[in-house]
């Protein structure tokens, strides 16, 4: 390994097989599951307020903006609802100007910070939370265990099914010099509650790339080098799950359940072991050209059968099912330059890779390798 590249990893606590073992993850400790239990949140938010003038600030999709769900918020005393765009995955600096604004508004630090919407939702509610303690910018925190203080009380609500970001200990951010999650002990949760019917209006292509996120985390899972019984386990039922979900023919209730509960499992499987090449060249299309997580998984996974090869069997059968067709030409007119730091990028996703293929990935991996795959996208 180069200095450079020792420094990167020191400074980002970078975690590698070695570091990973015996790692005591923290899980979320409270979750409500079942039809109609977002009508629950009240009462489980009563007891968290501090006083009438410390308000729940709840972040929440703007696809919600004219639904119902709104008005079944429990919006009391000075709460506020902020309405925010999944156009766009979450930036550091979003994060920033979010916990700025609260500051400002508010003299009380807020009770808690709700997130209802999907992983972008989701991530930025964990990250308001952090950088309401912390000092600085959200980007002085992406990497591994960098945050120093406890996050306010957080509590994610998904309304979409797979990403598995309402368990994990991480909220992925593009910052201004890299994509990379807040991996750290205080970004769980401490509240999750999971109510099937709030995924009622995403559409089948949203569905469908939320959800292969999901098939994705257990494919890679289980075929890394990281894998242990307990990540397995999660794994397992998860594939399963997804299994049922998208090749055979479920009521939509029956399958809005198993979805939740597959992307919970699949988010737990990857507690314990990590993510794979999908996911590191997912970044890379993130980052250079805001190709979002879900489909840019889908769109490199496609062409990964060297390294999964029942996994992109099992992947063609889902699209062909449910009749999704991937876009084409993602990477036909990029420079240069932009495809050097797509893959620059992807690289510096070290444990994804060692995860996928051990410890001498390197030997198998390569910049032309990976701008061979590229180029097909
Ligand atoms: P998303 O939050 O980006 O939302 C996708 C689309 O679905 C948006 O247009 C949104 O408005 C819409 N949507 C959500 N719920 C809906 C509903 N009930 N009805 C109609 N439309 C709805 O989607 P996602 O795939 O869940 O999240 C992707 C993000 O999650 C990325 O930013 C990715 O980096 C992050 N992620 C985080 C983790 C983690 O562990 N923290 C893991 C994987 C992905
Ligand atoms: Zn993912």
């Amino acid at each position: 390994m180069t200095m450079e590249v020792n420094k990167k990893m020191a400074k980002e606590n970078i975690p590698t097989k070695a570091t990973q073992e015996f790692r005591n993850f923290p899980m979320v400790p409270r979750v409500v599951y079942g039809k109609g239990s977002f009508d629950t949140l009240g009462d489980i938010l009563m007891p968290k307020r501090k006083h009438s003038e410390a308000p729940m600030i709840y972040l929440v999709d703007d696809v919600f903006e004219n639904a119902d769900l709104i008005n079944r918020i429990p919006n009391i005393f000075c709460d506020q609802i902020v309405l925010i765009s999944a156009e766009e995955e979450p930036k550091t600096e979003q994060v920033d100007a979010l916990v700025k604004m609260i500051r400002e508004k508010y003299t009380e630090m807020p009770s808690g910070i709700i997130g209802i919407g999907g992983g972008t939702l989701l991530d930025l509610a964990k990250a308001v939370a952090i950088m309401l303690t912390n000092k600085g910018s959200a980007s002085d925190y992406q990497g591994w265990d960098l945050v120093n203080k406890q996050a306010i009380y957080h509590v994610g609500i998904p309304t979409i099914s797979g990403t598995g970001a309402e368990v994990s200990r991480t909220t992925v951010l593009m910052g201004p010099e890299k994509k990379l999650g807040i991996n750290s002990d205080y970004t769980t949760f401490d509240q999750v509650l999971l109510d099937p019917d709030l995924t009622k209006g995403v559409s089948k292509e949203q569905w469908f790339y939320t959800g292969m996120d999901c098939f994705i985390h257990c494919i890679e899972s289980l075929n890394g080098t990281f894998l242990n019984a307990f990540s397995q386990s999660y794994g397992e039922k998860s594939l399963e799950l997804c299994k049922e979900v998208f090749l055979e023919d479920l009521e939509e209730s029956d399958s809005r359940e198993k979805l939740m509960m597959a992307s919970w499992h699949g988010g737990m499987s990857i507690a314990y072991s990590q993510v794979g090449v999908a996911h590191a060249m997912s970044y890379g299309l993130g980052y250079v050209l805001g190709v979002k997580h879900g489909i840019g998984n889908c769109l490199v996974f496609q062409y990964l059968e060297e390294f999964y090869p029942e996994g992109v069997l099992l992947f063609n059968k889902m699209l062909k099912k449910h009749d999704i067709e991937l876009p084409k030409g993602i990477c036909a007119n990029l420079s240069d330059g932009e495809m050097d730091t797509m893959i620059t990028v992807a690289m510096g996703m070290e444990p994804l890779w060692e995860n996928a293929l051990g410890e001498d990935w390197k030997s198998t991996i390569t910049p032309e390798k990976l701008k061979a795959i590229y180029q097909k996208i």
